[in-house]
């Protein structure tokens, strides 16, 4: 829900247009089809391709919506994200792109990422044209039994085929997810197998976190265990976990997504995108039509549209700064909120759970493995600052 009214988020964005000059922000773009649903998807997306043509025609006015408010706000980052990119025509693809370099100031050491399908619907070489230089390539189990039961389209040698072109020219993360049903101790070996043998340079290991009966999940405890296996066995062949679910090798850490954990600057275009520019946070809405109406009247598409106080941006810089191994800077935080005295608001979890070191607050080894509970238990604690206000 919007928690301002229309008159006061077109002020807001006036000035954001004069005061925030972002050197360096993350361009988020939500390509929201699959050709076909996994079972245990929760994301935005459509299975109905005819939608494809005017989504893509609405995006790219968003795009000159965005340029027109922010014509000096520097790229350094995009991420094209799912859905599938990797299942709309290439040609469509071809087109945001050359409208992003076209409108956008991008910089030269941009980082590009574009998730794949391992059935990708062209030859994955052609990103090399778009400059792509990141490739995000969605596995999430080596085992084509566990695929087949929760209704991915390819198999794990469609894997080995896209992930070999896709490394002659760029950087690679591979997707996995622990807890899909059909999962055993012997499909995690061999996660950890192939994670071995092919060294991606950024692996993301993900939990299942929806909760269905119909999907016969493994028991928790089990899925938990295999986890952590998981997470031991690519640490000791030389994975640095610099972020909860996320592992990177020669320091391949993924700028655009640091930028969410960092709180910092990034526009997100299409439906159910998000953005955080300044103490801005906004998020498209979910819904086709309306996305499309709302932008051929060349308005933005929010659902929620809010400019942040000082606790909110607090709130949000723990919960996703803490998630990171080098946590966040005490000198963000007294900046952000000088009021705010963490070592009396977390006395009782500092040493245990969290830790006060070199200028920075981070979770410490056990708080990193109980972080949902911490999370939380930090963020309840912001809130209760802003009731007592
Ligand atoms: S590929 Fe991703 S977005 Fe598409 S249906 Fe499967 S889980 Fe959902």
């Amino acid at each position: 829900m919007a928690k301002d009214s229309s008159s006061t988020r077109v002020s807001l964005m006036e000035s954001l247009s004069s005061e925030l000059v972002s050197d360096d922000a993350g361009l988020y773009v939500h390509v929201p089809f699959c050709r076909s649903r996994c079972r245990y998807c929760d994301f935005v997306s459509y299975t109905d391709f005819s939608l494809v043509d005017e989504y893509f025609k609405a995006l790219w006015r968003e795009i000159e919506l965005w340029t027109s408010l922010l014509p000096e706000v520097r790229v350094g980052s995009i991420y094209f994200g799912g859905g599938s990119p990797s299942d709309i025509p290439f040609e469509l693809l071809e087109k945001t792109v050359d409208l992003i370099a076209k409108r956008f100031r991008l910089k030269s050491d941009i980082e590009f990422t574009v998730e794949v399908n391992p059935n990708c619907g062209f030859p994955v070489e052609k990103l090399k044209l778009l400059g792509v230089n990141r490739v995000s390539v969605g596995l999430q189990a080596a085992d084509d039994s566990v695929l087949q039961r929760v209704r991915r389209r390819h198999t794990v040698s469609d894997f080995f085929k896209v992930f070999e072109s896709a490394k002659s020219f760029a950087k690679v993360n591979v997707d996995f997810i622990v807890g899909l049903p059909g999962e055993s101790d012997r499909t995690i070996d061999e996660d950890v197998c192939v994670v071995e043998r092919l060294k991606p340079d950024h692996v993301s290991i993900y939990l299942l976190e929806i909760h269905e009966p119909d999907l016969n999940q493994p028991p928790c405890e089990e899925v938990e265990a295999r986890y952590e296996r998981f997470v031991e066995s690519v640490q000791s062949i030389g994975y640095l976990r610099y972020e909860i679910s996320n592992f990177a090798l020669n320091g391949n850490l993924c700028r655009h997504n640091l930028k969410y954990w960092r709180n910092e600057d990034y526009i997100g275009l299409g439906i159910a995108a998000g953005g955080h520019l300044g103490r801005i946070r906004y998020v498209n809405t979910s819904k086709m039509v309306e996305y499309v109406s709302q932008i051929w009247k060349k308005e933005f598409a929010f659902e929620y549209f809010s400019e942040n106080d000082e606790l909110q941006e607090l709130k949000e810089s723990l919960f996703m700064g803490l998630r990171l191994r080098e946590g966040i800077s005490v000198e963000r935080l007294r900046s952000l909120c000088p009021a705010f005295d963490l070592e009396v608001l977390f006395s009782d979890l500092l040493g245990e759970l969290l830790q006060l070191e070199d200028g920075f607050l981070r979770l410490t080894e056990k708080g990193f493995d109980l972080s949902a509970r911490v999370l939380a238990d930090v963020i309840d604690r912001i809130s209760s600052i802003a009731v007592g206000r």
